[in-house]
C-alpha cells in the first residue's frame, strides 16, 4: 500500500511555518516569565510594575489569571506544535489521522499542528456533541 506523503517542498515550507510558531510561543512565554519576575522583585518606583500599581487588588488577580491561562494555552500550543514536528520527521505530517486523506494546505497554514482534515474534524466534533446529550 502506497503511503501519502507531502512534497519535499511543502515539509520544508510547513517546517519551518512550526519552526517560527514554536520560536513566537516560547518568546512570549520568556516574556511573561520576566515580566513576572520583574513585578514580584520590584515593590516601588520601578517603571516596569507601574501595572501593578495601577491596579487595585482585584484586577491585579484578574490579571494573574488572565497570564496564567494565556501561558496554559502556549504551552499547549508548544506541545501541539512539537508533536507536529515529530509527524513531520516520521514523515506523516499533513495526513488526516483518522482517514489517511491530505489535510488541505490552507488548513495547515493557519493550524499548523492540525492532525484531522476538515471533514473528521467535523465528525468528531459532531460525536462529542451527540456524547454530550
Ligand atoms: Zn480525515
Amino acid at each position: 500500500m502506497a503511503k501519502k506523503k507531502l512534497s519535499a517542498e511543502k515539509l520544508k515550507f510547513f517546517e519551518e511555518l512550526i519552526r517560527s510558531e514554536l520560536k513566537e510561543s516560547m518568546t512570549y512565554i520568556e516574556s511573561i516569565n520576566k515580566e513576572q519576575s520583574v513585578g514580584a522583585r520590584e515593590s516601588s518606583g520601578d517603571l516596569s510594575s507601574y501595572a501593578y500599581h495601577q491596579a487595585d487588588q482585584g484586577s491585579d488577580t484578574n490579571y494573574m489569571e488572565h497570564t496564567v491561562m494565556m501561558l496554559e494555552s502556549e504551552r499547549e500550543k508548544i506541545r501541539k506544535l512539537s508533536d507536529a514536528m515529530r509527524r513531520l520527521q516520521e514523515g506523516n505530517f499533513g495526513i488526516c489521522e483518522m482517514c489517511g486523506d491530505f489535510i488541505p494546505d490552507t488548513r495547515l497554514q493557519i493550524i499548523p499542528y492540525a492532525t484531522l482534515c476538515i471533514e473528521c474534524e467535523e465528525k468528531m466534533e459532531d460525536k462529542k456533541r451527540k456524547q454530550k446529550r
